[in-house]
């Protein structure tokens, strides 16, 4: 049984300032409802990935240069984040960038800024629900722990009520039982409000225990794809990426 997708990446080439080529012709598939994950290096461009889709490349004099980007039937390449960010699409960046001056609550009232509907109180109920820890933090968001801040900007990303959720290395800078809480709260997010998730790890192990396909990115190509079963059971995956022990 295939999917249909709702986001298709075909063949995208990505420039920076103009004459710095990073992407070189990335195509990838992620079916509606599904958990998709982007492995890989350092510097191989997983990031890129991700801004070409949000439309964040502008903000950084980044250009997609060729080919297309279509979501749900839509070409959104090189269009405004805000307008992508209206379709359905919403990015939770490395680093988190929660805004540390500002409540909990005001940062997930942010999430939903697009939103017109009164069920904002219940979304941050919801919210609380997958992530009970924060509804203890009454403080500034700068004072929470960083697997908090993480999971603030997941809850944050979960109020736009998106269909999909771009996840930049959501493991960064988190201890082992972290990683394992949160992705644990992304899968159960994915199943309970059916948004789809392309994630981008460098823990592949964790992110391919997750996520029903992955594909894997070296020097701004796409250098393998394949099923979960597929990747855990291909040798180079298991030499390079997986590990030993
Ligand atoms: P990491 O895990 O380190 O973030 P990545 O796979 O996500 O790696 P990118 O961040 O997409 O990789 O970077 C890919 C390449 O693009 C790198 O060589 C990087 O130096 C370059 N790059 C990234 N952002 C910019 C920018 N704003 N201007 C110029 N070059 C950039």
């Amino acid at each position: 049984e295939t999917k249909p997708s709702i986001l298709s990446v075909n063949n995208i080439e990505v420039v920076y300032d103009e004459v710095i080529l990073v992407l070189r012709g990335v195509s990838l598939e992620v079916p509606e409802g599904e958990i998709v994950t982007l492995l890989g290096p350092n510097g191989a461009g997983k990031s890129t990935t991700l801004k070409a889709i949000s439309g964040l490349l502008k903000t950084e004099r980044g250009e997609v240069t060729r080919g297309s980007v279509n979501f749900m039937g839509e070409e959104i390449s090189n269009r405004d984040p805000e307008a992508i960010v209206r379709r359905g699409i919403f990015q939770v960046m490395e680093g988190r960038r929660i805004i540390g001056d500002m409540t909990v609550i005001e940062n997930l009232r942010l999430g939903a800024f697009t939103r017109r509907d009164g069920q904002v109180r219940d979304d941050i109920e919801r919210v609380f629900s997958y992530f009970p820890r924060l509804k203890e933090r009454t403080g500034l968001a700068g004072y929470l722990s960083g697997g908090e801040q993480q999971m603030l900007a997941i809850g944050r990303a979960v109020m736009a009520r998106p269909k999909m959720i771009l996840l930049d290395e959501p493991s960064m800078g988190l201890s082992p039982l972290l990683v394992k809480e949160v992705f644990n709260i992304i899968h159960k997010i994915n199943r309970e409000q059916g948004i789809t998730m392309l994630i981008v790890e460098q823990n592949a192990n964790m992110a391919l225990h997750h996520a029903g396909y992955g594909y894997i990115m070296e020097s701004g190509k796409i250098v393998l794809d394949g099923t979960q079963t597929e990747l855990l059971n291909n040798q180079d995956v298991k030499d390079f990426y997986l590990g030993h022990g």
